[in-house]
């Protein structure tokens, strides 16, 4: 048994017994996996709020290769998010992030980019006053390219040639948009302007590039709908999360 060093993001918790509790964990180094803390409830350690989820946590564990459980050592905070905990719309975002790693990643696979993409998104989400959603899509199409469906926004995807800023399609199956030559591809769908320079812009630049611009009504429609579709084909079972119904 191995005692390991990692720092990770608390995904969710569970009681376990009557003193201990099951954390599951996003990691650095080892991706997603459990632990089991024991003895933190009604006894002498006091937690306080420490593994509570969407914490991020520098922690040691007794690592042991096959078991479903890994036993958890040492642990201290490193960022609790308390900007975004106090905001409810921030905090369901956040918490859609993790919804997003819970259901859509693959067990204890080291994904360091993906890893900090959780952290960029979050913090960025603590800091911001306004467009809230466009950390979330951020988030989205970045973990899109990161799984390998990333959507392609600048050239036709039947063509290849460049597109402008024009009334386009949107094929959902090869993932990326259609030029009006090219229209008689199947299934492609609708696209507006604004949705395309929004999504392009949040595909080429980090969040403080973005965080002022503001999005209309029927483009954040749009994109929501078409990120849900989107998903909702490349991922098997995905579900929209649930923490979005918190948005006021
Ligand atoms: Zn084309």
């Amino acid at each position: 048994m191995a005692l390991m060093e990692t720092e990770g993001f608390i995904l969710s918790t569970m009681p376990h017994g009557d003193t201990s509790k099951i954390v599951r964990f996003f990691t650095k180094d080892h991706g997603k996996f459990s632990v089991i803390a024991k003895g933190i409830k009604g006894g002498k350690k006091k937690t306080g709020g420490v593994l509570d989820s969407l914490n991020l946590l520098k922690f040691m564990y007794y690592h042991k290769e096959g078991r479903e459980l890994q036993l958890l050592s040492r642990f201290e905070i490193i960022d609790n998010f308390a900007g975004l905990r106090s905001h409810l719309d921030k905090l369901a975002l956040g918490m859609a992030v993790m919804e997003i790693i819970i259901n859509l990643v693959v067990e204890e696979e080291s994904n360091e980019k993906l890893f900090s993409l959780v952290k960029r998104s979050l913090k960025t989400l603590e800091l911001s006053e306004k467009n809230l959603y466009n950390i979330y899509w951020y988030f989205l199409l970045k973990f899109l390219k990161i799984s390998g469906y990333e959507i392609v926004l600048d050239t036709c995807r039947s063509c290849g040639e460049h597109a402008g800023e024009r009334q386009s399609l949107f094929s959902y199956n090869i993932g990326g948009i259609i030029c009006s030559e090219c229209s008689d591809v199947q299934g492609a769908e609708s696209i507006s302007v604004e949705t395309l320079r929004v999504m392009r812009n949040l595909q080429i630049n980090e969040p403080q590039r973005f965080m002022n611009l503001q999005v209309s009504v029927p483009a954040t429609y749009e994109i929501n709908n078409l990120l849900k579709k989107y998903y909702t084909f490349h991922f098997d079972g995905y579900r929209s999360p649930e923490s979005l119904n918190l948005i006021t």
